[in-house]
């Protein structure tokens, strides 16, 4: 099956074709800064390895966007398909589902209808996703559309793990509570795991990239998350604080004389790595450490130290620990942040191979000694494809 997966956000939209049978993409790109002067879209047709990329060209909405694409997806040069009426379906990531959601689903406009009722929990993304889904539906009416949440798949913690210690009727009256996000990825490598040694049950995957989360997950459900009522909760990342002293709000309010917006634009995007080195790439923080950058250092410290206190508040959680998983762009390409993490998980029995830590490949690969009491494992996420395969298994 041909799928047309499709992330639509506020200024950008990002596509894959996916041949669901191989598993492989066949094409790939993204459209930048939608609505302004200066956009620009890259594409690549995996199988040729032909590129055109940061090609200027106005796209005044996401419509015109999403019509260069089906127009970049039949290009007789850096195309793929003969025409777009051989996609098979369309694959639509969806931040939020709410508590309606505890599965992807194919859109009907019931679905849609729940979808926009709980945009109120991701007002940056929803509305941009339900762009993406509109447009498609008037592009191409015959195709069946699914939404795949980010959310959906921590719809299984139990309400002593979502809830926060807020007034009970503010839960009931607002929906306040932790609904966790990197579900798609962490429900990916969950099945990918399984197929490696499915004798483990108790495990804890950790998401590291830009964003940055770290899920239990038991008998291949979700136990309990970072991510809380937004993905700003949890660990430090890129440019988000994750968990601070709630009433530090009041104070940054007064001191720096921030109103709501300034607030979260601050905690969303100056803060995390950013804010305590100026640099929120993983790949710079480890240049200035072997420089001798101590704030560089500092940053990667309270990173892996935050990343180490969950797993180790997990590991207890959990009533003990087979295997940790690192992912995501540090996750999978930064054996340094995964041997800052390791060394001070000692105590929960985890010794790590480092020449396994530090080996070039893209295999996902064991990392621990043969004693190691919990394993440890780099395993290449696949958002996309998990959206694909879900789209197949609920069209097909
Ligand atoms: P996003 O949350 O935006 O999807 P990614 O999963 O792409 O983020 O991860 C981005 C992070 O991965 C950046 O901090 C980047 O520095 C880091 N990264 C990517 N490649 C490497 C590498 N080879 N070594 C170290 N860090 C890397």
């Amino acid at each position: 099956m041909k799928v047309f997966v499709l992330n639509s956000g506020s200024s950008s939209i990002k596509f894959q074709i996916i041949e669901t049978n191989t598993q492989k993409t066949l094409m790939k790109g993204l459209c930048e800064r939608i609505g302004h002067e200066n956009s620009i879209y890259t594409v690549t047709n995996v199988e040729k390895d032909l590129k055109d990329k940061n090609v200027p060209v106005y796209f005044h909405d996401h419509e015109e966007a999403i019509k260069k694409v089906l127009s970049l997806i039949t290009d007789e040069r850096i195309g793929v398909l003969k025409d777009y009426s051989e996609i098979d379906a369309i694959g639509h990531r969806v931040v939020h589902g709410g508590e309606y959601f505890k599965d992807s689903a194919v859109i009907t406009d019931e679905v849609l209808k729940d979808i926009e009722s709980v945009s109120h929990l991701a007002p940056l993304h929803n509305p941009a996703n339900i762009k993406g889904i509109n447009v498609c539906k008037r592009l191409m009416p015959d195709k069946a559309n699914v939404a795949v949440f980010d959310t959906s798949f921590h719809q299984t913690l139990e309400e002593e793990k979502y809830i926060y210690a807020l007034k009970y009727e503010d839960y009931e009256k607002y929906q306040i509570r932790k609904y966790g996000f990197h579900g798609t990825s962490v429900r990916y490598i969950v099945k990918k795991l399984d197929k490696i040694d499915s004798s483990l049950k108790n495990i804890i995957v950790c998401h590291l990239g830009n964003g940055a989360s770290i899920t239990a997950v038991k008998d291949g459900k979700s136990f309990d998350t970072t991510m809380g009522f937004t993905p700003l909760a949890g660990l430090p990342m890129g440019t988000r604080s994750g968990d601070i002293d709630p009433s530090i709000l009041e104070y940054l309010s007064n001191v720096k004389e921030f109103n709501e917006k300034e607030m979260l634009n601050y905690l969303n995007k100056e803060c995390g790595m950013k804010g305590l080195c100026g640099s929120s790439d993983n790949r710079d923080i480890l240049s200035l450490i072997d420089k001798g950058n101590k704030n560089a250092k500092l940053a990667l410290n309270v990173f892996c130290n935050k990343i180490a206190s969950y797993i180790g508040s997990y590991y207890v959680e959990l009533g003990g620990l087979d295997a940790i998983i690192f992912t995501g762009g540090i996750g999978e390409n930064s054996p340094e942040t995964r041997e800052y993490v390791c060394d001070r998980l000692k105590a929960i029995g985890v010794k790590l191979d480092k020449g396994h830590n530090f080996m070039r490949t893209n295999d996902d690969v064991l990392l621990t000694d043969r004693d190691s009491k919990v394993k440890v494992y780099r395993i290449r996420t696949n958002e996309e494809l998990m959206i694909a395969l879900d789209v197949e298994r609920l069209v097909l």
